[in-house]
């Protein structure tokens, strides 16, 4: 109780002097949720009676980034920082990748790709080994992984806006547009497909979301070169504090001049999602699933903490630049 308690204290300490999670807990959340009814009907059954395990979990990769420093570069990658490797890095096998960059610059760089690839086969074993805790626990931390890549401020190092003077552009996009606007979304994505080759799904999603961060920047310029400079903030009070941030007004345009692009991302993370959960299952044997339906109760090895209350005040820093 006193870890857990402590682990609480870190991570709401942490959200205070930070900024921006990933999606925020509000975009994961409604990724994993329905990730899970574009399964098959042998899996739907397991899925859908762990569901709220799956869609807490679904945050806690976040959660241990502000506990474990080699979490954070799971999250993201700098692929401009690769410089004349920028084209062939995300061609290459974690091994290649090493070898030609060494693990310490890959690692300061941010490794998703290969964070994606890692935990889809560690989802593969956990179903080949009917690992009910393992087969929740990697479902859920490749939703985050393969949610985060399709955020373009994942793929840059300019990932907040910091280089070009639009410091919380991260939040608006992933957080604010998502908390403000995601019940107009519509979240019909189609059922689960097979994915031939999971490392070409991954550098097509993560090419394709870097091939977005020019707009995504560009626009929060556009948007703010038609505001008046007293509009584009507001001040919102979060306990005793008032925080700066961009107006309700502002977070509308921006997201018409960005045209859908973060409902399609959103809609994108969840059939990526569901297309590498079945991938696995299907490259485990297709496993009975229905004799491992068991309950929704708490792994005893793996403490999740519910931060259900957070997902308004979500915040992150990138803690490894
Ligand atoms: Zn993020």
């Amino acid at each position: 109780m006193k870890k857990y308690l402590i682990v609480v204290f870190i991570f709401f300490g942490l959200l205070v002097a930070t900024h921006s999670l990933p999606w925020g807990f509000h975009g994961h959340k409604i990724i994993a949720k329905n990730a899970i009814f574009i399964l098959p009907q042998e899996m739907l059954v397991f899925f859908k009676t762990n569901s709220n395990r799956i869609i807490d979990a679904s945050i806690q990769p976040d959660i241990r980034r502000y506990i474990y420093e080699d979490e954070g570069p799971n999250h993201y990658i700098d692929l401009e920082l690769y410089g004349d490797k920028e084209d062939s890095i995300l061609f290459m096998s974690w091994d290649e990748a090493a070898n030609s960059i060494g693990v310490d610059s890959l690692v300061a760089r941010g490794i998703l790709p290969w964070a994606i690839v890692r935990t889809y086969y560690r989802l593969t074993d956990a179903f080949r080994d009917k690992n009910t805790e393992l087969i929740l626990r990697y479902s859920a931390d490749l939703c985050q992984y393969i949610s985060d890549a399709h955020v373009p401020l994942h793929t840059t190092y300019n990932y907040d806006g910091q280089y070009t003077g639009q410091e919380g552009i991260h939040r608006l996009w992933e957080s604010l547009i998502p908390e403000l606007s995601s019940e107009k979304y519509s979240y019909w994505v189609g059922k689960a497909e097979y994915r031939e080759n999971i490392y070409a799904m991954v550098r097509k999603v993560i090419l394709d979301s870097h091939s977005r961060q020019d707009s995504v920047l560009t626009f929060e310029k556009v948007v703010s070169g038609s505001i008046r400079s007293d509009q584009k903030y507001a001040f919102e009070r979060r306990g005793r504090n008032e925080v700066k941030q961009y107006s309700k007004e502002f977070i509308e345009l921006y997201e018409k001049e960005l045209n859908g692009m973060v409902e399609h991302q959103l809609r994108a993370s969840i059939k990526a999602t569901g297309d590498l959960w079945y991938t696995s299952w299907i490259e485990a044997g297709q496993p009975d699933l229905s004799s491992l339906i068991t309950s929704e109760k708490q792994s005893g090895n793996q403490k999740e903490v519910s931060l259900d209350s957070a997902k308004t005040t979500s915040n992150r820093a990138r803690i490894h630049n």
